[in-house]
């Protein structure tokens, strides 16, 4: 603990004070709050709090005024409960800002923070918001102490010491903010992943089975109903109910998936009305009626298998041709691999192979010739690493490794070791017998750079390199 424990006013960082509070960056440091209270003598801080304390409300008031005005903001906030709650929160809030006399209420106040940050992950109000209100109360502030009894160079240093108050808090939200929301980001994938495993294989068949079921007891109830019975919705039917509940977990924001949600709602705010209707104005018969039904439940279950399609693919998490790991996981395992590296201070690295003159191939043999031998090389390439490495399809006849745990040298005698294992290979395509191929590859290693597009990019130049100079071999970033 520092000298400054003995409390706030008492103050003994008051050096550390006067060059700002630079040695304490972070919010979730009690230190850093003391020294930004500590910026200023007792008496400004005084004065900042009595003005806070006697215009709370009509701080909190402009506060309110401007977001209920705002077009994002304003929804969110207009509810009565929410803004009785709001008004009286804020106002306790502010005046806890600035009103502290001790280390207990500084750790009340980070704690508060926290709290607050964590209710906005929960209610989803984004950090931009919390950042414009704060402006506003900044400036409310600034103005009443320009006019209060501080002289111009006092009120100056009471502003700073406003918005430095100010900028620790909304720091301390946004980290519990940004922890929480990522957490909840982390659950609703976990979920999605978790109900693709249990329920892709059935539930296509199950779901189209559903509108099946439906479009029957509509027909059927075309012909049995009594004249008042109504005809049964989509919407609320199993299938209805099933796509608008686990369909949005599944197909998350699929343009399909509107697509399907306005058939549904044109059949039923369109064409079962008309069919309860009867043939009134003698313009759509039964038969149009029926037909239409029919193409909007075609068009339902077409779209539905896109739908089911997309997500099976991404289930399997590898290349439907080659049986490797699609590259759209390519960020999160090299993220991942990256802070092993930092924690570990290990090494890792990535090969980037490109077949040599595939597009020969593809002349010779034809485009499923072609796939043949990219589902050898994957199969080659795979065999060649060891379990721990990570085989990705990076583009058409280019694959992306990721070698674990390996440094420079090691990581181009991979390169080399599977170059030749390519070389020696013998590819073979039904009834065009076999041949052999080459590819070149590119090798970067890790170095520190947090972006992992500046890896890639460095294993790409060292590809562009191998091809020029004659292909069939590896060079090192
Ligand atoms: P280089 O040695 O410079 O790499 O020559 P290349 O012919 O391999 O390279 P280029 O980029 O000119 O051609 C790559 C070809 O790969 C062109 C494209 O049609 C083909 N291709 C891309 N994806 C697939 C695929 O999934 N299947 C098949 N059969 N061919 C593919
Ligand atoms: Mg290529
Ligand atoms: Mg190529």
């Amino acid at each position: 603990m520092s000298s400054s424990s003995t409390g706030v006013p008492s103050s003994s960082a008051g050096a550390d004070a006067a060059n700002g509070q630079a040695c304490y960056l972070s919010a979730s440091n009690a230190q850093a709050w003391e020294a930004v209270y500590h910026s200023v003598d007792a008496y400004t801080r005084g004065q900042v709090a009595a003005v806070v304390a006697d215009s709370a409300a009509q701080f909190v008031d402009a506060f309110y005024s401007t977001l209920l005005a705002d077009a994002e903001a304003g929804p969110r906030l207009s509810h009565e409960i929410v803004s009785t709650r709001l008004h009286s929160g804020m106002t306790r809030w502010l005046k806890g800002l600035f009103c502290v006399r001790d280390q207990g209420d500084i750790a009340a106040l980070l704690a508060t923070q926290k709290k607050v940050g964590e209710v906005h992950a929960r209610v989803h109000i984004p950090i931009h918001l919390v950042m414009a209100g704060a402006r506003i109360l900044k400036n409310e502030i600034a103005l009443r102490l320009r006019a209060s009894d501080l002289d111009g160079t006092a009120a100056s240093v009471a502003t700073q010491y406003v918005c430095n108050l100010f900028d620790l808090a909304i720091e301390q939200m946004s980290r519990a903010f940004m922890r929480d929301t990522n957490r909840g980001a982390r659950n609703d994938e976990a979920y999605r992943l978790f109900a693709l495993g249990q329920n892709i294989s059935t539930e296509r068949e199950r779901q189209r089975a559903a509108l099946l079921e439906w479009s029957q007891a509509v027909l059927i109830g075309l012909h049995y109903r009594a004249p008042e019975q109504a005809l049964p919705r989509l919407a609320a039917s199993e299938f209805g109910l099933w796509l608008q509940h686990k369909g949005g977990v599944l197909f998350e924001s699929a343009p399909a998936l509107r697509q399907i949600t306005e058939a549904v709602a044109r059949l039923d705010e369109a064409v079962l009305p008309r069919m309860m209707q009867g043939d009134a104005d003698g313009q759509h018969s039964l038969p149009d009626q029926v037909r239409e039904l029919q193409e909007l439940v075609a068009r339902i279950k077409h779209l539905l298998n896109g739908l089911f399609d997309m997500v099976a693919e991404i289930e399997s998490g590898s290349d439907p041709l080659t049986n490797v790991l699609n590259r759209r996981f390519l960020p999160s395992v090299i993220g991942r691999e990256i802070s092993i590296s930092r924690r570990q201070h290990s090494d890792f690295s990535v090969l980037l192979l490109d077949i040599d003159y595939f597009k020969a191939i593809n002349d010779a043999h034809g485009h499923a010739g072609g796939d043949q031998v990219l589902r050898q090389f994957a199969e080659v390439v795979h065999q060649a690493c060891r379990s721990s490495d990570f085989v990705f399809r990076y583009g058409g006849e280019e694959f992306l490794v990721v070698l674990v745990d390996t440094g420079q040298e090691a990581a181009l005698a991979t390169a080399e070791k599977l170059g030749a294992e390519i070389r020696r290979h013998r590819f073979s395509i039904a009834e065009a017998g076999s041949l052999h191929v080459t590819a070149s590859i590119g090798v970067a290693t890790f170095d520190g750079h947090p972006d992992y597009a500046y890896l890639i990019d460095r294993a790409d130049k060292a590809l562009y390199l191998a091809k020029q100079a004659g292909r069939d071999r590896s060079v090192a970033a």
